[in-house]
This record gives C-alpha cells, sequence and structure tokens, in this order.
C-alpha cells in the first residue's frame, strides 16, 4: 500500500493529526494508496510557508526571466516523466490511458506558454491629460494564491492554474481533491527537482471543510482559483467576499451541443459521441443536451446509437478502451440516480440506463452510455448537471428555438454548433451564452485560448495570455515632475 505525505515548504511531512484516508482505484473498487488527513494546523503551516517565500525567501529576489526559466524546466521534467505520471492518474481517477498520454505530452506547453510569458509583463506609461506629471502602472504579483482542484482532471486543472500563478510571481498551497490526490503528490516532486525554493508550491491534502474552509479564510491568503462544482464555488465566492479575496471560479455546465439539418451528420455524431462519452462524461464541458433539428432526428438518433453502441469498456490502462469506469463510489451513486431521475420525468430510454455488467468491467464502477430522447429542457435531467455517461436529446424547430433552449440554463460553459452555412455558425456564436462556442467540432483546449464560463459556470478565465492578469494586481505611480503647488482642497 503507496503512502502519500503532504508537500509543506519544501518537504514531505505527515498530517499533524497522524491521520490517513484512503483512496481508491475505480476499476477494482479497492484502496490502493493512503493520503495524509490534513487540518487547520497544516493549512496554516503552508500559508506561512508560502507567505515566507513570497515576502522574504529566494522567490522573492528571482527576475521574472530567472521563474520562466524554472517553469521551463518543469515542462522538460513532465515531458520526462509523462508516461509516469499517466499512470498515477489512470489508477486514482479511472481516466484512460490512450486519453492521458496525449494530455501529459501537451501538459509542458502550459509551462512553456508562462515561463516565456513571465517576464513579458509590461505595464504602461500613461499619456496624461494634465502638465508636470508623469504616470505608469506596475502589474504586481498578489501573493499567496490557494488553487482548489477537483476529482476529474487533477493534473490538468492544477497545471492551467499554477503556471500562470507562478509566472506571475506568485506562491501556491495546492489542494487537490480528496478522491485523486496523488498525481499532485507525484507532481509536485518534479516541481521540487525543478529547483523551485521550498515554500513556493505546497500541497496539503484532505477533505473540503477541513483543509479547503481554512485555507480560503487564511488571513495571508490573496486570490482563491477553483475548479469544482457550483455549490461549492458559491460556499468559497461567499466566504472570499467576507474577506475581500480575488477568486476565480470554473464550475460546472449543461452544455448544449446543436445540430442543424444541414451539418454533415457522420461528423456531428462523432461529435455528439465525444461530448458526452468521452472521459465518461466526467468533464465539465460534456455536451450532455444534444439539440437535434426536427426533419433529421430520427436518422441521427439511429446512426449516433449505432455508434454508440460500439463503445468499448473496460480497464482503463488497456489503450483500446474507450469508456472507463465512474471515478468516485458517490458519482456512481448519483449518476445512477439521474437515470431515475429522468425515467421518472417520462424521458425515453434508448440505450444504456443500467450499471455495465460486462465482463471486461470486473468490479469496477462502471455505468453503460446511456441516450435519453424526448427530453424536454425543463426536464431536471435537461438542467442539472449530471457529470456522467448520460445524454438527453431535444428537439428543435429552427435558428431561434435552438438559441432559445441553448440559453434557457443557470449554466454557460461549453456549446456545440453543427452546420454547413457559415452565417448560420456566426450567428449562433454570437447568440449563444457561453464562454466556449465550437462549430463542427468538440472538446478542443489549447493552453493559449480563454476557457471559463458565463453565468453560474464561473468567474474568470483561464488559459491564454490574460491568464496572467488573473494573478496581477495593477498600481498607478505618480511623478510630480514641475507641477504648480495646487490648492489643497481640492483635487489635482
Ligand atoms: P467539488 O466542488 O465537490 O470539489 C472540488 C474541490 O473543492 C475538492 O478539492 C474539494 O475537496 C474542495 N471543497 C469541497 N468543499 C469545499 C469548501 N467548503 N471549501 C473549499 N474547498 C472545498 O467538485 P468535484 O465533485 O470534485 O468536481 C466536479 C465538479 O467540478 C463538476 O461540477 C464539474 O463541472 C466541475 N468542473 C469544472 C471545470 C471548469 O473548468 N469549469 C473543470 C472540471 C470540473
Amino acid at each position: 500500500m503507496q503512502r502519500y505525505q503532504m508537500y509543506i515548504d519544501g518537504r514531505f511531512s505527515d498530517a499533524s493529526s497522524g491521520k490517513w484516508f484512503d483512496s481508491y482505484n475505480p476499476y477494482t473498487g479497492e484502496v490502493w494508496g493512503q493520503i495524509a488527513e490534513g487540518g487547520s494546523v497544516d493549512v496554516d503551516r503552508a500559508v506561512t510557508a508560502a507567505h515566507n517565500a513570497f515576502a522574504n525567501g529566494p522567490w522573492s529576489q528571482l527576475t521574472a526571466s530567472q521563474r520562466g526559466a524554472l517553469l521551463r524546466k518543469l515542462g522538460d521534467l513532465i515531458t520526462r516523466d509523462a508516461r509516469k505520471l499517466a499512470e498515477f492518474e489512470v489508477r486514482d481517477n479511472g481516466k484512460l490511458i490512450a486519453e492521458m498520454v496525449g494530455q501529459l505530452n501537451y501538459l509542458p506547453q502550459w509551462f512553456y506558454y508562462f515561463g516565456g510569458l513571465a517576464d513579458k509583463v509590461q505595464g504602461a506609461v500613461i499619456p496624461l491629460d494634465k502638465k508636470g506629471y508623469f504616470n505608469f502602472t506596475r502589474h504586481e504579483a498578489l501573493g499567496v494564491v490557494v488553487a482548489i482542484t477537483p476529482w476529474n482532471s487533477p493534473l490538468l486543472l492544477t497545471a492551467w492554474k499554477i503556471a500562470p500563478a507562478l509566472a506571475a510571481g506568485c506562491t501556491i498551497v495546492l489542494k487537490p481533491s480528496e478522491f485523486t490526490s496523488a498525481s499532485t503528490l507525484e507532481f509536485v516532486k518534479l516541481v521540487e527537482e525543478a529547483g523551485f525554493p521550498p515554500g513556493v508550491v505546497n500541497v496539503v491534502t484532505g477533505f473540503g471543510k477541513d483543509v479547503g474552509t481554512p485555507l480560503v479564510e487564511h488571513p495571508l491568503v490573496k486570490k482563491i482559483t477553483f475548479t469544482g462544482s457550483d455549490a461549492t464555488g458559491r460556499a468559497i465566492n461567499q466566504l472570499a467576499a467576507k474577506h475581500f479575496k480575488h477568486v476565480s471560479l470554473e464550475l460546472g455546465g449543461k452544455s448544449p451541443n446543436i445540430v442543424f439539418a444541414d451539418a454533415n451528420l457522420d461528423d456531428a455524431v462523432n461529435g455528439a459521441v465525444s461530448g458526452i462519452f468521452a472521459a465518461t462524461g466526467q468533464t465539465c464541458i460534456a455536451g450532455s443536451r444534444l439539440l437535434l433539428q426536427e426533419s433529421i432526428h430520427d436518422q441521427f438518433i439511429e446512426k449516433l446509437t449505432a455508434l454508440a453502441k460500439t463503445a468499448r469498456m473496460g480497464d482503463p490502462m488497456s489503450m483500446d478502451t474507450q469508456v472507463g469506469p465512474i471515478t468516485t463510489r458517490q458519482q456512481y451513486d448519483k449518476v445512477l440516480s439521474y437515470i431515475d431521475i429522468a425515467k421518472n420525468e417520462g424521458a425515453e430510454l434508448l440505450m444504456g440506463g443500467a450499471p455495465a455488467t460486462r465482463t471486461e468491467c470486473g468490479k469496477g464502477w462502471f455505468i453503460e452510455p446511456t441516450i435519453f430522447s424526448g427530453v424536454t429542457n425543463q426536464m431536471r435531467i435537461a438542467q442539472e448537471e449530471v457529470f456522467g455517461p448520460i445524454l438527453s436529446v431535444i428537439k428543435f424547430k429552427d435558428e431561434d428555438e435552438a438559441v432559445a433552449i441553448a440559453n434557457d440554463s443557470s449554466y454557460g460553459l461549453g456549446s456545440g454548433v453543427w452546420t454547413s452555412d457559415i452565417g448560420r455558425a456566426f450567428r449562433m456564436s454570437e447568440r449563444i451564452q457561453a464562454g466556449t462556442v465550437w462549430v463542427n467540432t468538440y472538446r478542443a483546449v489549447s493552453y493559449m485560448s480563454p476557457f471559463g464560463g458565463y453565468k453560474d459556470s464561473g468567474i474568470g478565465r483561464e488559459n491564454g495570455a490574460d491568464a496572467i492578469r488573473e494573478y496581477l494586481q495593477v498600481k498607478s505611480v505618480w511623478f510630480n515632475t514641475g507641477a504648480a503647488t495646487a490648492n489643497p482642497f481640492t483635487m489635482r
């Protein structure tokens, strides 16, 4: 049994309580490791270390170019260990090795890109409308950043946060999900090997209420960057507001994937399957509402179910597997409960709708790829995020109705539009209320392109050059270069 300690101030250590909690392999349903169970004492140690590193340590003396070089070194180490890190995530999370090898080979790009940006953050000289003054701006690092991640994509989402935060000059306390902490603790070994000074990156493991809440409340923390559910995001936002902390929130989704009759239907079928069954539907951008134009509805459903039925389930460590297990037992129960909810609401079950009993699935937490048709947008199955391999198919007549249905959601994260009419594609991209619109594709992301939510899907953006600004604050500096002494009782 492998045991994972926390990482604070450049050292691995047990939790101050001495307690451990179990980490499960979702393919076997068995415990494979133990993680140190942190609490407020560990939180205080980690935040204090991060604060000291920011305020006084060697990190605070580095130039931006030196910070960039460290980030690029870290990128090289991830490239070296990509396969090993991918395997940890497969074991702990049930993600497919076929996806994780590609993801880990791409992950270094976040560290190269933001490493390159570190020394390109520039203020401006402002051409003032007042004579006798010189005014310029500085972009200064916020300080200690808390990064809280969910279980569905631990390393990718960690990279989205820490690469721009470190490039900006901040220091970090990471809190991975209690369900999938191992890969983050493997990753932090590379942070140490790259030569980041102690205290710059710390990892405190444990549960939301014991570690997450004290981290958000800690007076030395300046910013919280969070990815997770909207319920937790709301709680964090309220607590952060009390202490005037900066927040970025990447939350859930109920993304519409919209197919018009003039689309290339084979491509769209591919996009619909990728939207909901890739990563077993456990992605914030899952295209969980498939909107089909009436005239192609039946033909599309036929093609869609034919392709979905070929999905190979089983060992996520096998390169042939296409649909893996649900990551946690709790999530498995939740997904099954939504199948009952959909049935009770009158949706028509087209395929799946039950735990997978295929022999390749062993004792793992598998659920058959499931498709419901006859869904109306008012049903809970169309409004609430399931976070699993459950697709709701909704019919629409024309463009206006497609937009109305797409936007009738508290969420606004991703969206897909399938059409061969370029004018329609542009109109739809303007009218859909979502942080991302994919036209004739789905589930594409890059370190270069901004990602984030409209409405309840979040606040702030990750990725893209502006993401570094989420970790900076602007200072305006004024010099008197000869302005006459002014009346002290009026504004200058
Ligand atoms: P979650 O909200 O339950 O947990 C996320 C993290 O928050 C975990 O580390 C957890 O321990 C911590 N946490 C829980 N309660 C806390 C509290 N009170 N204070 C501080 N931290 C607390 O989410 P999850 O179930 O791990 O992840 C699934 C959710 O994440 C889905 O809703 C999904 O849509 C969302 N998600 C969003 C994005 C995005 O970029 N928008 C990406 C991936 C996942």
